[in-house]
């Protein structure tokens, strides 16, 4: 009886609070959440966590060694993903965020994921965490560790520079304003450790550069990445 209670409040309540497809905006139905059934279909996923090399490892190439790189979605202008990711970012989609790992992790159990000692989401900077009130990345990381069972540190890199959009500079002036931005509040807990490092979206992969650079500084410690989007 508790349940169907409860199925007939949930649906009074969508009633008056429709929930919108965070993909497509068209209401979501009963068992949906967040995002709807043709959304989650349309999902473009990439094979990267079966590929030593891909899109994503590419872009670290003469930069920065890293041991796996992966990105759940490929990235397209005005996109599904690019509306996933607005809301995550955005429209308090940390929820969505959370989910979208949770997805991941099932991938990754049948790549590289027995690897990873740690999952640590790339951080804001203070400023910019007050602002939006949550890191999106470190709901995803939270999302993969739940389904990977690696424990999650949001704590050791700490953001000391609030750095803008650095696609546009040029590659020296981008290297002076990536470097030291991140520091590590606490190496003696990830010497040694193989990191799987977390962001929302890479690009042209600049402020990974930077965060990976800081971690390699610890004895020992070996770098992966995964990212929601890759673009
Ligand atoms: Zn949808």
């Amino acid at each position: 009886v508790r349940s169907v209670v409860k199925e007939m409040l949930e649906g009074f309540i969508s009633m008056i609070f429709p929930e919108f497809c965070a993909g497509c905006s068209t209401d979501l139905v009963s068992g949906e959440k967040l995002i709807c059934t043709n959304c989650i279909y349309l999902l473009p996923r990439t094979t990267n966590h079966l590929e030593k090399e891909n899109l994503l490892t590419r872009k670290f190439w003469g930069k920065v060694q890293i041991e796996f790189g992966m990105a759940f979605l490929k990235y397209s202008k005005k996109g599904l993903v690019q509306h996933l990711l607005q809301h995550i970012k955005y429209k308090g989609g940390s929820e969505l965020s959370y989910l979208l790992g949770k997805w991941y992790g099932e991938d990754l159990k049948q790549g590289f994921a027995e690897e990873f000692d740690l999952i640590v989401p790339v951080p804001l900077h203070k400023n910019k965490l007050k602002l939006r009130g949550y890191n999106q990345s470190e709901y995803f990381a939270n999302g993969l560790g739940e389904a990977l069972q690696i424990p999650v540190d949001p704590d050791t890199v700490i953001r000391t520079v609030a750095t803008s959009t650095q696609t546009r500079k040029k590659r020296y002036d981008r290297w002076l304003n990536v470097e030291g931005i991140f520091f590590i509040a606490a190496p003696e807990q990830l010497k040694h450790k193989h990191i799987l490092l977390v962001d929302d979206v890479i690009t042209t992969g600049s402020t990974l550069e930077a965060c990976i650079i800081g971690l390699k500084n610890v004895e020992g410690v070996k770098v992966s990445v995964a990212t929601i989007a890759v673009a």
